[in-house]
């Protein structure tokens, strides 16, 4: 959709697909209709959507190949579930996300011996998530403890973030050999294609997710979520869809809705809106953005991430998204199509819609890392 701003699509869209709900989100309009103003916006549509979304979730997670390849995933995703308002859905969502955890913990009872970084930090996401769904498992986390101190953060993080910023030259693994090309290199060694670089909002937010994971397990890897977050600062301003002239646009909103995930503790804290301005005007400004993209996995990140600063679906911006991903549900349950990542970008996809739509339990309005969120806004260590 060139030429796009949220001021020119928003009123097209409330006068074509969304009419009644919009006419509904007026003030003033409801107060006169019989329907209870209290009741969620579509509520019974939402309910109907993220039961037929879990079915499809748990049945492809199910899968052994796939269980294999992204079962902590699953486990993790149906944590998330399981912190709903909504007790039907958040108990169903525990007893799955338990059964898989106890699942994914008989195939991964211990560290392998051989066990590289990247290993030990999709260990760690497992365990982590086993953990906060009530499987734990001690002796796997002293494993790991022993385990990661043989690695640097830079193992885990592809930087050092003691020593230096988010950086801009990575490698991406070469698409026509796979090899896995030193920084700074434009053409590969192996095969001489031309090597792309890694965006540094992909880097930014691959480190956050590590970090938070990390120290929220209470296992050292050497770096903590303020020694990543103090190099925010020099990114931004976050950039925004710029009318499509933004290259690193997706890029760069997965790291903004990540920075939320790791001061909300996905879905467990509120957050206030001065807490991270920048944050929270970026999601407000670059919501429909999503819209003309067709891309429902980030307005599921977008919805959550606006909910975690009290913006309910009263909000035009909210019900404009349910609607959208309402629409786009596909007939098996799930979200999105696949693509080179296979089913893993339709589970990814229906996991975060889910999110999108759901109404969390929050256990409060809380800050979970305050010195990593001093830093984040570049105040030094107090
Ligand atoms: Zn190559």
């Amino acid at each position: 959709m060139p030429g796009y701003s949220r001021r020119q699509v928003l009123p097209l869209l409330f006068t074509a697909a969304a009419m009644p709900s919009v006419a509904a989100a007026m003030p003033g309009v409801d107060a006169a209709a019989p329907a209870a103003p209290a009741a969620r916006y579509r509520g019974l549509d939402i309910r109907r959507a993220i039961r037929r979304g879990m079915q499809f979730l748990q049945r492809v997670a199910d899968a052994d190949d796939n269980f294999n390849e992204f079962g902590n995933d699953a486990v993790w995703t149906f944590l998330d579930l399981s912190r709903t308002a909504d007790p039907d859905i958040s108990q169903r969502a525990r007893s799955i996300g338990q059964e898989f955890a106890r699942r994914w913990l008989r195939e991964n009872s211990s560290v392998p011996r051989d066990a590289d970084a990247s290993t030990l930090d999709w260990i760690c996401g497992g365990l982590y998530a086993c953990t906060q769904i009530g499987v734990p498992a001690p002796r796997l986390k002293e494993q790991l403890q022993a385990a990661a101190l043989r690695f640097t953060p830079k193992d885990f993080l592809k930087f050092d973030p003691l020593t230096e910023a988010v950086p801009t030259d990575l490698c991406e693994r070469c698409a026509n050999c796979g090899t896995r090309n030193r920084r700074g290199r434009l053409t590969c060694i192996r095969c001489g294609a031309l090597v792309k670089f890694t965006s540094p909002y992909d880097t930014l937010t691959g480190a956050l997710v590590s970090a938070y994971t990390w120290e929220r397990m209470g296992v050292s890897m050497g770096a903590t979520l303020a020694d990543v977050t103090q190099h925010v600062p020099r990114m931004k301003p976050w950039r925004g869809f710029e009318n499509g002239r933004n290259n690193d646009f997706t890029q760069t909103c997965y790291a903004v809705t990540h920075v939320v995930y790791v001061f909300d503790d996905y879905f467990n804290y509120r957050l206030k809106p001065e807490w991270l301005p920048d944050e929270y005007k970026f999601l407000q400004d670059n919501l429909t953005a999503n819209l003309a993209n067709g891309d429902a996995d980030l307005m599921g990140e977008f919805l959550d991430s606006l909910k975690a600063f009290n913006v309910t679906d009263a909000d035009p911006l909210i019900r404009t998204g349910i609607d959208f991903l309402l629409r786009l549900q596909n007939d098996d349950g799930s979200w999105s199509e696949e693509d080179e990542s296979g089913v893993f970008t339709l589970f990814h996809a229906t996991s975060t819609a889910l999110n999108g739509l759901s109404d969390w339990n929050y256990q409060g309005e809380q800050v979970t890392f305050p010195e990593a969120l001093r830093r984040l806004y570049g105040k030094e260590q107090s």
